[in-house]
């Protein structure tokens, strides 16, 4: 029933084309689907979507996800066959092969493109390609690396972007779950822009000061897999990044509704981790001082690197790690009021208790 529901909405979802910059696309599908689910909707002028299930006054968890994917801008018109574009997010042509990209023009087929030399561009802050095309690529048009959106084998989804839309699929299952169920819970989520170029959504966000510093963040992601953190393992609940370590008092409550969950639900499976393969937005939201936590699904061919064989591919995550990151988000959204309870109870109160023998025990 939940792998179902995920790969329906999987199916629709990885088939928009996005990159960093270029998110227009994604966010009018999560605007359409969350405001057919009785959510309120916010863009800022950066293009952030603020999605808010119930009512948003009270301190609440806020869930963030980005709704970009390392790609290309097209930066000039095809001329006879040829143009450039801006390629954000990190890879490198020095380190991987590069792989057949398509174009996705508005409202005409997608054109396939090769990219025949790159060189850095300090201004754009991009790398440059110079393109041979197959048809007419127009300034500003998006262009991803040429792999099947959505493709499903007995345990994994693959796609040419899992990073970061499997957390924003996640919240809209969470959100489709909600309504159904008319949990009363309030709760917001932030799909941002331009992570994979900066981090630029959230530091507008937060430079904003446009969300309530009492909220806890936290950040749904994709992540590297790590050896000590292995795809197929389940849901990771992410201690940090390559940047910060994450407010340990949310990350607690997490591990405490995790526990309950798996108490309850053998199939379940969570792992505790530092994913230090990359950053994510929750660092972004603790330099503001803001109380964040994170989850991650474990991620193959993070940004489309085969970091053994140096080529570009298609992302793969998997199914069953999906599942057991939905099912947690849904019990951390049931059990909201601990993280707050958790907040106010943060400091250890010991009691001192003493043995026979002079021990002197100090005990919660
Ligand atoms: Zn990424």
């Amino acid at each position: 029933m939940l792998k179902e529901k995920l790969l329906k909405i999987a199916k629709d979802f990885l088939a928009i084309p996005t990159a960093p910059f270029r998110e227009h696309q994604i966010r009018a599908y999560i605007k359409d689907f969350c405001e057919k689910r009785n959510c309120t909707t916010n863009t800022d002028k950066y293009g952030n979507l603020s999605v808010f299930y119930k009512d948003n006054s009270a301190p609440q968890l806020s869930f963030v996800v980005h709704m970009d994917h390392p790609g290309f801008i097209a930066s000039e018109q095809t001329i006879e066959n040829t143009c450039s574009a801006y390629f954000y997010g990190v890879w490198s042509p020095e380190e991987f092969s590069a792989a057949p990209i398509l174009f996705f023009p508005d409202h005409l087929p997608p054109v396939h493109a090769t990219a025949t030399k790159w060189e850095k561009d300090f201004k754009a802050r991009a790398w440059k390609a110079t393109l041979t095309t197959s048809g007419i690529i127009n300034k500003g048009d998006i262009g991803m690396w040429d792999f099947p959106p959505f493709k499903i084998g007995t345990k994994f989804l693959h796609s040419r972007n899992c990073d970061d839309s499997i957390g924003c699929i996640l919240l809209l299952m969470l959100i489709d779950h909600c309504n159904q169920n008319n949990i009363c819970t309030p709760f917001s989520v932030l799909f941002t822009c331009a992570e994979e170029a900066g981090l630029y959504g959230t530091k507008f966000i937060c430079q904003q000061k446009s969300i309530n510093y009492e909220n806890v963040i936290i950040s749904i992601e994709t992540s590297k897999e790590l050896p000590i953190a292995k795809i197929h393992d389940g849901v990771i609940i992410r201690v940090g990044d390559a940047h910060s370590i994450f407010t340990p008092s949310v990350t607690d409550t997490i591990i405490t509704v995790a526990k309950s969950l798996k108490a309850n639900n053998p199939e379940f499976s969570f792992q505790r981790k530092l994913m230090d393969g990359g950053v994510c937005e929750a660092s972004i939201f603790s330099q503001f001082d803001y109380k964040t936590g994170a989850l991650s699904i474990p991620l193959g061919n993070y940004h489309n690197r085969n970091f053994e064989k140096r080529t570009t591919e298609a992302e793969y995550v998997s199914i069953k790690d999906c599942i057991d990151g939905f099912r947690l988000i849904s019990a951390i959204i049931e059990n909201q009021s601990l993280f707050f309870i958790a907040e106010k109870a943060s400091k250890p109160r010991y009691k001192v208790i003493k043995g026979e023998l002079g021990q002197v025990f100090l005990d919660k």
